[in-house]
Protein backbone atom coordinates (compact mmCIF):
# COMPACT_ATOMS: atom_id res chain seq x y z
CA UNK A 1 0.00 0.00 0.00
CA UNK A 2 1.43 3.54 -1.03
CA UNK A 3 1.63 5.90 2.11
CA UNK A 4 2.84 8.94 0.57
CA UNK A 5 4.52 10.05 -3.48
CA UNK A 6 6.60 13.01 -3.32
CA UNK A 7 7.00 14.83 -6.88
CA UNK A 8 9.67 17.75 -8.08
CA UNK A 9 8.53 20.37 -10.45
CA UNK A 10 11.00 23.47 -11.86
CA UNK A 11 9.81 26.32 -12.37
CA UNK A 12 10.25 28.08 -15.39
CA UNK A 13 11.84 31.12 -17.53
CA UNK A 14 10.50 32.44 -20.59
CA UNK A 15 13.33 33.14 -23.43
CA UNK A 16 10.57 34.84 -24.97
CA UNK A 17 7.22 35.73 -24.38
CA UNK A 18 5.95 37.68 -27.71
CA UNK A 19 2.24 38.94 -26.65
CA UNK A 20 -0.07 40.16 -28.87
CA UNK A 21 -2.49 42.25 -28.87
CA UNK A 22 -5.81 41.90 -26.57
CA UNK A 23 -8.75 39.78 -27.78
CA UNK A 24 -12.45 40.68 -26.85
CA UNK A 25 -12.30 38.47 -23.92
CA UNK A 26 -9.18 39.97 -22.63
CA UNK A 27 -6.79 36.96 -23.43
CA UNK A 28 -3.59 37.49 -25.12
CA UNK A 29 -1.58 35.49 -27.69
CA UNK A 30 1.46 34.56 -27.17
CA UNK A 31 4.72 32.78 -28.48
CA UNK A 32 6.11 31.92 -25.41
CA UNK A 33 9.78 30.09 -25.25
CA UNK A 34 9.57 27.97 -21.98
CA UNK A 35 12.73 26.81 -20.35
CA UNK A 36 12.44 24.76 -17.08
CA UNK A 37 15.10 25.78 -14.62
CA UNK A 38 16.22 23.88 -11.41
CA UNK A 39 14.86 25.84 -8.69
CA UNK A 40 11.69 23.40 -7.26
CA UNK A 41 8.90 22.90 -5.47
CA UNK A 42 8.19 19.72 -3.53
CA UNK A 43 4.90 17.97 -3.37
CA UNK A 44 4.05 15.16 -1.25
CA UNK A 45 0.40 13.58 -0.81
CA UNK A 46 -0.40 11.54 1.61
CA UNK A 47 -4.07 9.51 2.24
CA UNK A 48 -6.26 11.87 4.69
CA UNK A 49 -9.39 12.20 5.72
CA UNK A 50 -10.00 15.30 4.25
CA UNK A 51 -7.87 17.45 1.38
CA UNK A 52 -5.70 19.74 3.20
CA UNK A 53 -3.40 21.92 2.25
CA UNK A 54 0.16 22.24 4.62
CA UNK A 55 3.37 24.58 3.07
CA UNK A 56 6.64 25.37 4.02
CA UNK A 57 9.33 27.02 2.72
CA UNK A 58 10.50 31.14 3.11
CA UNK A 59 7.28 32.44 1.12
CA UNK A 60 4.51 30.06 2.97
CA UNK A 61 2.58 32.78 3.73
CA UNK A 62 2.03 34.15 1.18
CA UNK A 63 0.66 30.87 -0.46
CA UNK A 64 -3.46 30.25 0.08
CA UNK A 65 -4.01 26.68 1.84
CA UNK A 66 -8.05 26.98 0.48
CA UNK A 67 -9.31 25.55 -2.72
CA UNK A 68 -7.96 28.29 -4.70
CA UNK A 69 -4.44 26.59 -4.39
CA UNK A 70 -3.46 25.37 -7.89
CA UNK A 71 -2.63 22.21 -6.47
CA UNK A 72 -6.04 21.55 -4.78
CA UNK A 73 -7.74 22.29 -7.76
CA UNK A 74 -5.47 19.69 -9.88
CA UNK A 75 -6.57 17.10 -7.21
CA UNK A 76 -10.41 17.88 -7.17
CA UNK A 77 -9.98 18.23 -11.05
CA UNK A 78 -8.01 14.57 -11.49
CA UNK A 79 -10.53 13.15 -8.12
CA UNK A 80 -13.65 14.21 -10.55
CA UNK A 81 -12.72 12.50 -13.67
CA UNK A 82 -12.22 9.57 -11.81
CA UNK A 83 -15.26 9.12 -9.23
CA UNK A 84 -12.69 9.66 -6.31
CA UNK A 85 -13.15 11.01 -3.33
CA UNK A 86 -9.96 14.13 -3.11
CA UNK A 87 -9.31 12.65 0.71
CA UNK A 88 -5.55 13.83 0.66
CA UNK A 89 -2.61 15.83 2.34
CA UNK A 90 -1.07 17.44 0.05
CA UNK A 91 2.39 19.41 1.61
CA UNK A 92 4.17 21.96 -0.61
CA UNK A 93 7.52 22.51 -0.01
CA UNK A 94 7.92 25.62 -1.44
CA UNK A 95 11.56 26.96 -2.74
CA UNK A 96 10.07 28.95 -6.28
CA UNK A 97 9.39 32.58 -5.63
CA UNK A 98 5.63 33.69 -5.09
CA UNK A 99 3.98 35.47 -7.64
CA UNK A 100 7.41 35.92 -8.58
CA UNK A 101 7.00 35.64 -12.88
CA UNK A 102 8.31 31.29 -12.66
CA UNK A 103 5.38 29.75 -12.97
CA UNK A 104 5.51 28.57 -8.94
CA UNK A 105 1.83 28.06 -8.79
CA UNK A 106 1.38 26.56 -11.91
CA UNK A 107 4.21 24.02 -10.64
CA UNK A 108 2.45 23.08 -7.54
CA UNK A 109 -0.62 22.59 -10.27
CA UNK A 110 1.32 19.85 -11.86
CA UNK A 111 2.98 18.21 -9.30
CA UNK A 112 0.10 17.64 -6.87
CA UNK A 113 -1.64 16.07 -10.45
CA UNK A 114 1.31 13.88 -11.04
CA UNK A 115 1.76 13.27 -7.20
CA UNK A 116 -2.55 12.25 -7.03
CA UNK A 117 -2.49 10.39 -9.84
CA UNK A 118 0.24 7.82 -9.27
CA UNK A 119 -1.32 7.43 -5.44
CA UNK A 120 -4.99 7.32 -6.67
CA UNK A 121 -3.04 4.57 -9.41
CA UNK A 122 -5.77 6.07 -11.93
CA UNK A 123 -3.87 4.97 -15.02
CA UNK A 124 -4.75 8.62 -16.80
CA UNK A 125 -3.21 8.93 -19.85
CA UNK A 126 -0.67 11.67 -20.48
CA UNK A 127 -2.94 13.34 -22.67
CA UNK A 128 -5.15 13.47 -19.88
CA UNK A 129 -3.34 14.81 -17.63
CA UNK A 130 -2.35 17.38 -20.27
CA UNK A 131 -6.15 18.59 -20.30
CA UNK A 132 -5.85 18.68 -17.11
CA UNK A 133 -3.19 20.87 -16.53
CA UNK A 134 -4.49 23.07 -19.14
CA UNK A 135 -7.63 23.53 -17.41
CA UNK A 136 -5.68 24.68 -14.27
CA UNK A 137 -3.74 27.75 -16.27
CA UNK A 138 -1.90 28.14 -18.97
CA UNK A 139 1.83 27.72 -17.86
CA UNK A 140 0.59 24.62 -15.88
CA UNK A 141 1.15 22.21 -18.88
CA UNK A 142 4.71 23.42 -19.59
CA UNK A 143 5.49 22.38 -15.82
CA UNK A 144 4.22 18.96 -16.37
CA UNK A 145 6.39 18.74 -19.47
CA UNK A 146 9.63 20.59 -18.57
CA UNK A 147 12.47 20.87 -20.71
CA UNK A 148 12.33 23.58 -23.60
CA UNK A 149 9.29 24.29 -25.25
CA UNK A 150 7.09 26.71 -27.44
CA UNK A 151 3.86 27.60 -25.74
CA UNK A 152 1.59 29.08 -28.76
CA UNK A 153 -2.56 30.24 -27.66
CA UNK A 154 -2.32 31.06 -24.30
CA UNK A 155 0.87 29.40 -23.79
CA UNK A 156 -0.62 25.55 -23.48
CA UNK A 157 -0.06 24.58 -26.85
CA UNK A 158 2.94 23.08 -26.75
CA UNK A 159 5.93 22.01 -29.07
CA UNK A 160 8.95 20.53 -27.75
CA UNK A 161 12.18 22.84 -29.02
CA UNK A 162 15.60 21.33 -28.95
CA UNK A 163 18.08 22.66 -26.84
CA UNK A 164 22.11 21.95 -27.77
CA UNK A 165 23.24 22.46 -23.92
CA UNK A 166 22.82 23.75 -20.35
CA UNK A 167 22.63 27.52 -19.87
CA UNK A 168 23.66 29.10 -16.51
CA UNK A 169 20.92 31.75 -15.30
CA UNK A 170 20.87 34.41 -11.82
CA UNK A 171 17.62 34.93 -10.61
CA UNK A 172 17.03 37.81 -8.39
CA UNK A 173 13.61 37.34 -6.22
CA UNK A 174 12.40 40.95 -4.99
CA UNK A 175 10.48 41.93 -2.07
CA UNK A 176 6.48 40.98 -3.10
CA UNK A 177 4.99 40.11 -6.17
CA UNK A 178 3.44 41.49 -9.22
CA UNK A 179 -0.06 40.54 -10.38
CA UNK A 180 0.40 38.63 -13.80
CA UNK A 181 -2.93 40.17 -14.84
CA UNK A 182 -1.88 43.74 -13.83
CA UNK A 183 1.20 43.36 -15.80
CA UNK A 184 -0.96 42.53 -18.61
CA UNK A 185 -3.45 45.89 -18.23
CA UNK A 186 -0.21 47.73 -18.05
CA UNK A 187 0.78 46.70 -21.41
CA UNK A 188 -1.86 47.09 -23.19
CA UNK A 189 -1.96 50.47 -21.57
CA UNK A 190 1.23 51.59 -22.45
CA UNK A 191 0.73 50.38 -26.25
CA UNK A 192 -2.44 52.41 -26.03
CA UNK A 193 -1.03 55.39 -24.30
CA UNK A 194 1.71 55.25 -27.48
CA UNK A 195 -0.45 55.72 -29.87
CA UNK A 196 -0.58 52.50 -32.16
CA UNK A 197 -3.48 50.46 -30.06
CA UNK A 198 -3.72 47.45 -28.16
CA UNK A 199 -5.83 45.25 -29.90
CA UNK A 200 -5.43 42.19 -32.27
CA UNK A 201 -5.77 44.64 -35.24
CA UNK A 202 -3.07 46.61 -34.11
CA UNK A 203 -1.07 44.28 -32.77
CA UNK A 204 1.28 42.00 -34.93
CA UNK A 205 0.78 38.23 -34.28
CA UNK A 206 3.40 37.67 -32.19
CA UNK A 207 5.64 34.99 -33.65
CA UNK A 208 8.60 32.94 -32.02
CA UNK A 209 12.15 34.89 -32.65
CA UNK A 210 14.30 31.88 -35.51
CA UNK A 211 17.54 33.33 -33.94
CA UNK A 212 16.37 32.48 -30.73
CA UNK A 213 15.32 29.24 -31.09
CA UNK A 214 18.87 28.89 -33.51
CA UNK A 215 20.81 29.68 -30.05
CA UNK A 216 18.84 27.55 -27.70
CA UNK A 217 19.10 24.98 -30.54
CA UNK A 218 23.17 25.39 -30.99
CA UNK A 219 23.58 25.49 -26.56
CA UNK A 220 25.09 29.42 -27.63
CA UNK A 221 24.77 31.41 -24.22
CA UNK A 222 26.53 34.67 -26.56
CA UNK A 223 24.03 34.01 -29.39
CA UNK A 224 20.74 33.55 -26.63
CA UNK A 225 22.22 36.46 -25.06
CA UNK A 226 21.85 38.90 -28.12
CA UNK A 227 18.44 37.27 -28.82
CA UNK A 228 17.30 38.11 -25.00
CA UNK A 229 18.17 41.95 -25.79
CA UNK A 230 15.90 41.57 -29.50
CA UNK A 231 12.48 42.90 -29.56
CA UNK A 232 10.35 46.11 -29.48
CA UNK A 233 11.52 47.28 -25.78
CA UNK A 234 15.25 45.72 -26.20
CA UNK A 235 13.74 42.63 -24.88
CA UNK A 236 12.47 39.05 -26.06
CA UNK A 237 9.97 39.91 -23.35
CA UNK A 238 6.88 42.48 -24.34
CA UNK A 239 5.78 42.31 -20.40
CA UNK A 240 9.68 43.47 -19.86
CA UNK A 241 8.26 47.49 -19.57
CA UNK A 242 5.08 46.81 -18.02
CA UNK A 243 6.46 45.18 -15.01
CA UNK A 244 9.19 48.01 -14.86
CA UNK A 245 6.30 50.63 -15.10
CA UNK A 246 4.60 48.86 -12.00
CA UNK A 247 7.86 48.46 -10.16
CA UNK A 248 10.44 50.86 -11.74
CA UNK A 249 12.85 49.77 -8.98
CA UNK A 250 13.19 46.23 -11.32
CA UNK A 251 15.47 48.56 -13.56
CA UNK A 252 17.94 49.20 -10.80
CA UNK A 253 18.61 44.98 -10.46
CA UNK A 254 18.53 45.07 -14.24
CA UNK A 255 21.24 47.12 -14.40
CA UNK A 256 22.71 45.76 -11.11
CA UNK A 257 23.20 42.21 -13.25
CA UNK A 258 24.14 43.61 -16.61
CA UNK A 259 27.54 45.07 -14.36
CA UNK A 260 28.23 42.64 -12.69
CA UNK A 261 28.92 41.20 -16.20
CA UNK A 262 25.45 38.89 -16.95
CA UNK A 263 25.24 38.64 -20.64
CA UNK A 264 21.74 39.35 -20.88
CA UNK A 265 19.38 40.80 -18.22
CA UNK A 266 15.60 40.37 -18.29
CA UNK A 267 12.25 39.84 -15.99
CA UNK A 268 11.21 36.65 -16.11
CA UNK A 269 7.65 36.65 -17.15
CA UNK A 270 5.52 38.96 -15.63
CA UNK A 271 7.83 39.70 -13.15
CA UNK A 272 8.88 40.86 -10.60
CA UNK A 273 11.39 38.25 -10.61
CA UNK A 274 14.45 38.98 -12.81
CA UNK A 275 17.01 36.60 -14.75
CA UNK A 276 20.50 36.89 -15.81
CA UNK A 277 21.94 34.78 -18.56
CA UNK A 278 25.50 34.08 -17.99
CA UNK A 279 28.50 32.55 -19.66
CA UNK A 280 29.73 29.67 -17.33
CA UNK A 281 28.52 28.49 -13.92
CA UNK A 282 31.79 30.61 -12.31
CA UNK A 283 29.96 33.53 -14.14
CA UNK A 284 26.78 33.19 -12.65
CA UNK A 285 28.37 32.71 -9.23
CA UNK A 286 30.39 35.65 -9.72
CA UNK A 287 26.82 37.79 -10.94
CA UNK A 288 24.85 36.15 -8.26
CA UNK A 289 27.53 37.28 -4.98
CA UNK A 290 27.55 40.85 -6.96
CA UNK A 291 23.81 41.22 -7.21
CA UNK A 292 23.09 39.99 -3.23
CA UNK A 293 25.39 42.37 -2.19
CA UNK A 294 23.79 45.16 -4.27
CA UNK A 295 20.82 45.84 -2.37
CA UNK A 296 18.90 45.58 -5.49
CA UNK A 297 17.02 42.03 -4.63
CA UNK A 298 15.91 39.91 -2.08
CA UNK A 299 17.67 36.99 -3.20
CA UNK A 300 19.91 36.19 -5.87
CA UNK A 301 20.17 32.54 -6.79
CA UNK A 302 22.11 30.35 -9.74
CA UNK A 303 20.51 27.87 -11.31
CA UNK A 304 20.77 25.90 -15.01
CA UNK A 305 18.00 24.74 -17.78
CA UNK A 306 16.85 22.93 -19.37
CA UNK A 307 15.88 21.13 -16.23
CA UNK A 308 12.65 17.70 -16.31
CA UNK A 309 9.65 18.62 -15.92
CA UNK A 310 7.36 16.93 -13.25
CA UNK A 311 8.87 13.85 -11.38
CA UNK A 312 8.21 11.54 -8.75
CA UNK A 313 11.23 11.37 -6.77
CA UNK A 314 9.81 9.62 -3.72
CA UNK A 315 7.31 6.71 -2.84
CA UNK A 316 6.83 5.37 0.62
CA UNK A 317 5.48 2.03 0.99
CA UNK A 318 3.49 1.19 4.40
CA UNK A 319 4.52 -1.94 5.59
CA UNK A 320 1.67 -4.71 5.13
CA UNK A 321 0.73 -5.30 8.81
CA UNK A 322 1.82 -8.93 10.12
P1 LIG B 1 3.17 32.96 -13.56
O1 LIG B 1 4.65 33.06 -13.79
O2 LIG B 1 2.55 31.65 -14.01
O3 LIG B 1 2.39 34.16 -13.99
P2 LIG B 1 3.78 33.57 -10.85
O4 LIG B 1 5.02 32.77 -10.64
O5 LIG B 1 3.95 35.03 -11.12
O6 LIG B 1 2.93 32.90 -11.98
P3 LIG B 1 2.55 32.24 -8.64
O7 LIG B 1 3.67 31.95 -7.70
O8 LIG B 1 2.02 31.12 -9.46
O9 LIG B 1 2.90 33.48 -9.58
O10 LIG B 1 1.40 32.91 -7.75
C1 LIG B 1 0.39 33.73 -8.30
C2 LIG B 1 -0.81 33.71 -7.34
O11 LIG B 1 -1.41 32.44 -7.45
C3 LIG B 1 -0.44 33.85 -5.88
O12 LIG B 1 -0.45 35.18 -5.47
C4 LIG B 1 -1.49 33.01 -5.17
O13 LIG B 1 -2.57 33.80 -4.74
C5 LIG B 1 -2.02 32.05 -6.22
N1 LIG B 1 -1.68 30.62 -6.00
C6 LIG B 1 -2.51 29.58 -6.15
N2 LIG B 1 -1.90 28.41 -5.89
C7 LIG B 1 -0.64 28.70 -5.56
C8 LIG B 1 0.47 27.90 -5.17
N3 LIG B 1 0.39 26.58 -5.08
N4 LIG B 1 1.63 28.51 -4.93
C9 LIG B 1 1.72 29.87 -5.04
N5 LIG B 1 0.69 30.67 -5.36
C10 LIG B 1 -0.49 30.10 -5.62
Amino acid sequence: MIDSIAVRVPAKVNAQLAVGGRRPHGFHDLANVFLAVGLYDEITVTPADELRITVEGPDADQVPRDRTNLAARAAELLAACHGIEPKVRIHIAKDIPVAGGMAGGSADGAGALLACDALWNTGASREELLDICAELGSDVPFSLVGGVALGRGRGELLTPLAVGGTFHWVFAAADGGLSTPAVYGECDRLRAERGAGDTIDDVPAPEPSAALLDALRAGDATALAAALAAGPDGSSNDLQAAAVSLRPSLADTLRAGTEAGALASLVSGSGPTCAFLAKDAAGAQQVATALAASGTCRTARVATSPADGATVVREDRRAPSA
